[in-house]
C-alpha cells in the first residue's frame, strides 16, 4: 500500500523499498521505507532499520533524504541459469535460512522461499566465477535443523564432491550453522576439498543484503586452495571483505551485525580476495583425487546443558536419565554448584560421559586450579579444553555413536580430531 496524504507529501519521491534517512527532533533514522501498514497512516511512515525492527514515525516535522534508490533486488521465480562447462564446478546447497528468504513486505517477515537456482539469478556474477549447479536438500529456517539434516548434507557432499564438484558451498540460515559446520567436520572423511557454509541477516532481496559479498566469497573460497569445512561471512561491518573460519571454531556473536560470526580462541584461517584466499592462520590444503567418505554414526540422545546459580539438581539428574552423553557449559574455568556432583558421579557410573566446556568461550577449561574443579575431575568429568560447547556437544553424538565402550569415546573427546582442540592462542585474538 502506498502512502497518502501528509505521510506522502514529506517521502517526496521517495518510494517503498528505498533507503531513506529521516531527520526528525534532532534524531536520525537511516532505514528501507515499508509500505503502509497498521504502524503507517497519512500521519506516519514504517522504516525497517538496519537492526531489524521496524518503527513508526509521525510525519510531523520529519524531513526526508533517499540515501539509496532502490527496489527490492528481483529474483526471478523458477529461474535457472545455464551450465558452463568451461570453469571448475561448484555445487550450491540450498538449505534454507535467511538466505533464501524474501522478505514480506506488508507484514515485514522474513520467510524461506527461493531455491539455489533462483538465488544464483539474483546473484549473476557468480556464473562468471564457476559452473555453478544447485541441489536442493530443504528449505527451513536453520534453528529446525537436525542431526538427520546433517547427515543428509554431509551426504550430498560427498557425492557432489566425488562426481566431480571442486568444492561445495552450502547456502545456511546463520542460527544454527555453527553446529552443522561442526557435524560435517566429524562426518566427512578424507575430505581435502573446500565445503563452505554460507548464510546472510538479510535477505537476498533487500537492496540492504549481504547475501550477494556472501555468496560470491563462498564460491571464491571453494574454488580456493582450502582442504576443510569452513564458514565464509562477512569480516567487517560494511560491504568490502569476507572472512574464512574453521568450521569447528566458528560461532555468531552477533543477533543482527554483519560480521556477526568470529572464530573463537584462534584466528580466521583467511579473508577471500579477488584472487582467491588470503591465509591469516595455517590451514588444511586442498588435495585432489582423493574419495570423500561419510561417517554418519550418531547417537543424538546428548544434552547441552548451561550452568547456572541455583539451577535445579533435578534438571541434571533427569538428563542422565534420559541422555547417553552430556556436555554441561561449566562457569569460568569449568565449574557447577556443589551439589551437582552427585549427578555428575552417578552418570560415571553409569558408563555416561560428561564433558566439561566454558560458557566464558574464550579460555580453555582448567579444573585442576579449584577444589571444585578437582572434585569434578575425581567424579570423571572429561576436560572440552578449548572446544565450543556446541562444539563438544556435536563431537560427543558422534564419538557415542562411533565409540564401542566409554573410554573409546572418552579418548575420541580428548583427541583433536579436525582442528576443533587448537590451542588457545591467548588475548590477542579476544574479539577480533
Ligand atoms: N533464523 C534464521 C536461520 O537461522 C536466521 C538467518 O538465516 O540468518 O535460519
Amino acid at each position: 500500500m502506498s502512502y497518502r496524504g501528509r505521510a506522502a507529501s514529506i517521502l517526496g519521491d521517495a518510494g517503498v523499498g528505498d533507503l531513506i534517512r529521516v531527520r526528525k527532533d534532532g534524531a536520525i533514522y537511516d532505514g528501507v521505507l515499508m509500505p503502509r501498514t497498521e504502524l503507517g497512516d497519512e500521519e506516519h511512515i514504517v522504516l525497517k532499520l538496519k537492526n531489524g525492527y521496524n518503527i513508526g514515525i509521525g510525519t510531523s516535522g520529519a524531513e526526508v533524504e533517499v540515501v539509496q534508490k532502490g527496489a527490492p533486488r528481483e529474483i526471478k521465480r523458477g529461474a535457472t541459469i545455464p551450465a558452463d562447462p568451461t570453469k571448475p564446478q561448484v555445487t550450491i546447497l540450498g538449505t534454507g535460512g535467511t538466505i533464501a528468504s524474501r522478505v514480506d513486505y506488508r507484514t515485514g517477515a522474513v520467510h524461506p522461499s527461493f531455491t539455489a537456482q533462483e538465488l544464483l539469478t539474483a546473484v549473476p556474477e557468480l556464473a562468471g566465477l564457476a559452473d555453478i549447479r544447485t541441489r536442493a536438500i530443504c528449505n527451513i529456517l536453520s534453528e529446525n535443523m537436525t542431526p538427520s539434516h546433517w547427515t543428509e548434507i554431509a551426504r550430498a557432499c560427498a557425492d557432489e564432491l566425488n562426481r566431480g564438484a571442486v568444492g561445495v558451498v552450502i547456502a545456511h540460515g546463520t542460527d544454527t550453522m555453527a553446529y552443522t559446520a561442526t557435524a560435517l567436520s566429524f562426518m566427512l572423511q578424507d575430505l581435502w576439498k573446500p565445503v563452505v557454509l554460507v548464510g546472510s541477516q538479510r535477505s537476498s532481496d533487500r537492496p540492504s543484503s549481504d547475501a550477494s559479498l556472501n555468496l560470491v566469497s563462498a564460491v571464491r573460497a571453494a574454488c580456493s586452495d582450502l582442504g576443510e569445512v569452513t564458514v565464509v561471512m562477512h569480516g567487517s561491518s560494511s560491504d568490502d571483505r569476507c572472512l574464512v573460519h574453521r568450521g569447528t571454531k566458528v560461532r555468531k556473536m552477533h543477533s543482527s551485525r554483519r560480521d556477526a560470526f568470529r572464530s573463537i580462541n584462534t584466528l580466521p584461517l583467511g579473508e577471500v580476495t579477488e584472487r582467491g584466499i588470503r591465509p591469516l592462520s595455517e590451514y588444511k590444503r586442498r588435495k585432489d583425487g582423493v574419495e570423500v567418505k561419510v561417517d554418519a554414526r550418531l547417537e543424538e540422545r546428548v544434552a547441552l546443558l548451561k550452568i547456572s546459580p541455583g539451577m535445579g539438581q533435578e534438571l541434571l539428574e533427569r538428563a542422565v536419565d534420559t541422555h547417553q552423553g552430556i556436555v554441561l557449559e561449566g562457569t569460568g574455568l569449568g565449574h557447577v554448584p556443589e551439589y551437582l556432583l552427585k549427578p555428575i558421579a552417578r552418570a560415571r557410573e553409569e558408563e555416561k560421559p560428561v564433558v566439561m566446556t566454558t560458557q566464558t568461550l574464550y579460555g580453555r577449561v582448567d579444573m585442576k586450579v579449584y577444589s571444585t574443579g578437582r572434585e569434578l575431575l575425581t567424579s570423571g568429568v572429561i576436560s572440552g579444553g578449548t572446544m565450543l560447547p556446541e562444539v563438544a556437544y556435536v563431537k560427543l553424538m558422534c564419538a557415542l555413536g562411533r565409540a564401542k565402550s566409554y573410554e573409546e569415546a572418552k579418548s575420541l573427546m580428548e583427541t583433536d580430531l579436525v582442528g576443533e582442540m587448537g590451542p588457545s592462542i591467548g588475548t590477542d585474538t579476544f574479539l577480533v
